[in-house]
């Protein structure tokens, strides 16, 4: 993991944050033979230690199979070949492998992605500056871009030929392009996720998406010894406030009979509380600085996109950067952000569908509830409406255009 490769007075790209979309676009780079730095203001351990996405598109297995980092996914992952909605105490069954002509997700952690990637890049003594400060970009709209950080208390000046902005939502990349640049759009949810990681086994097999009147949950998973579960809870709502009985007791109000008797209970080994928002910023390009991942977009976890999202961004961005080095030629470049954005937009509107179907919305009593309730029961009954959701939640194909 981090290691101590002299930092480089230049590099051809130089990444800022080590997530997983910092990190996959290194390593993509590195296999075809480009320079990168990576610049990160957190400790490599903080950063594997935050809890977050758990479901693989294909396109992203693929992304990680291709910077040579999927085998462990490939050993350890759990393919799904279905998703599981339970809507008012009943369960119904989304099967992905049918309705997709054999299209599944893999639930394998963040964690774990980000640890096989800086596995690779510290195995390839690749340059990585964890525990960064003070970083700032400069010349990016000139055409001289450097990256300026401290490390160790030395100021160090890198320049490069591009600045990949994969620093998340609350990075230095996207509020360092002039705001006039900017189109940005969000929606905030009026509730969070408390999230409850354990040592136990799953409840079911398959994720399962609960729409009950206490408010949504979800049963989701890390591994066949570990679970992942959340519960709606009001944006007030501190993590102090939810013991682990209370949190145990509320989830089964909220499950089916079977899976209230299913669930196996211990001591939570993380719990935690995230807001949701849907937010994009366009364009994803300014001069020779790209932004990608959540430092662009935001979705809720709902449609389990954020992850998936931040891996396809940078599969373009890859291509891109490679067809200018390989063939002398800027048209993948100048088309990234369009072609990225087309992509996410689709994935936007699939989180605020779900995200809009499965919650209680505290000022949607009345017509609003009635609207979920005919679309849950037109879905339920259409199996035109099921391949609508499998085919997004697999995750659209790399092309998809506006
Ligand atoms: C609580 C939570 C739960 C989630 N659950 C899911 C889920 O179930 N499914 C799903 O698909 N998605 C989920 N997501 C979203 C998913 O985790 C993100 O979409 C994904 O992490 C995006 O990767 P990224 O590399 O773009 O950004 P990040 O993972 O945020 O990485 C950005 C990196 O940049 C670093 N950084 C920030 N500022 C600077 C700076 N100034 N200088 C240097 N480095 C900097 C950060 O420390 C970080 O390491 C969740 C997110 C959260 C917060």
């Amino acid at each position: 993991m981090p290691h101590s490769t002299p930092i480089p007075s230049r590099t051809q790209v130089a990444i800022i944050g080590a997530g997983p979309a910092g990190l996959l676009l290194g390593q993509l780079l590195h296999c075809a033979g480009i320079d990168t730095l990576i610049v990160e203001r957190q400790s490599a351990e903080h950063v594997l230690g935050r809890i977050r996405a758990g479901v693989i598109e294909q396109t992203t297995a693929d992304a990680l199979d291709r910077a040579g980092v999927g085998a462990r996914m490939h050993r350890e992952g759990l393919p799904h070949d279905g998703v599981e909605l339970c809507v008012d105490g009943q369960r119904h069954r989304i099967d992905l492998v049918g309705l997709t002509g054999g299209k599944r997700v893999v639930v394998y952690g963040q964690t774990e992605v980000t640890r096989d990637l800086m596995d690779a890049r510290a195995a390839a003594k690749l340059p990585t500056v964890y525990e960064a400060q003070e970083v700032s970009i400069h010349g990016f709209e000139s055409g001289k871009p450097f990256v300026r950080f401290r490390s160790n208390g030395e100021l160090h000046d890198v320049a490069c030929d591009f600045i990949a902005g994969c620093d998340g939502f609350h990075g230095v990349c996207r509020p360092s392009i002039p705001a006039s640049a900017l189109h940005t759009f969000e929606r905030v949810y009026p509730f969070g996720w408390l999230g409850v990681l354990v040592d136990a086994p799953p409840v079911s097999d398959e994720l399962i998406y609960v729409r009950s009147p206490r408010g949504f949950a979800l049963c989701s998973m890390r591994s066949r010894t570990r679970s992942r579960y959340y519960l709606q809870c009001p944006l007030n709502n501190k993590v102090e406030q939810w013991s682990d009985v209370a949190f145990w007791d509320e989830l089964r109000r909220r499950l089916d009979p079977q899976a209230a008797a299913d669930l196996v209970t211990g001591p939570s080994i993380e719990k935690s509380i995230a807001p949701l928002r849907s937010f994009v910023s366009e364009p994803m390009r300014f001069g020779k600085l790209f932004l990608a991942g959540d430092a662009a977009h935001i979705v809720p976890p709902t449609g389990a996109k954020g992850l998936n999202l931040a891996a396809s961004d940078v599969l373009l961005l890859a291509d891109a950067m490679i067809e200018h080095y390989d063939e002398h030629s800027d048209a993948g470049l100048d088309h990234y952000s369009a072609h990225a954005l087309a992509r996410v937009w689709k994935a936007e509107r699939f989180s605020w569908w779900l995200t809009s179907l499965m919650h209680n919305f505290p000022e949607n009593a009345g017509f609003g509830e009635r609207m979920q309730e005919a679309e849950l029961a037109y879905l339920m009954g259409s199996r035109a409406a099921q391949q609508v959701l499998a085919e997004n939640y697999v995750g659209l194909p790399m092309d998809a255009r506006r």
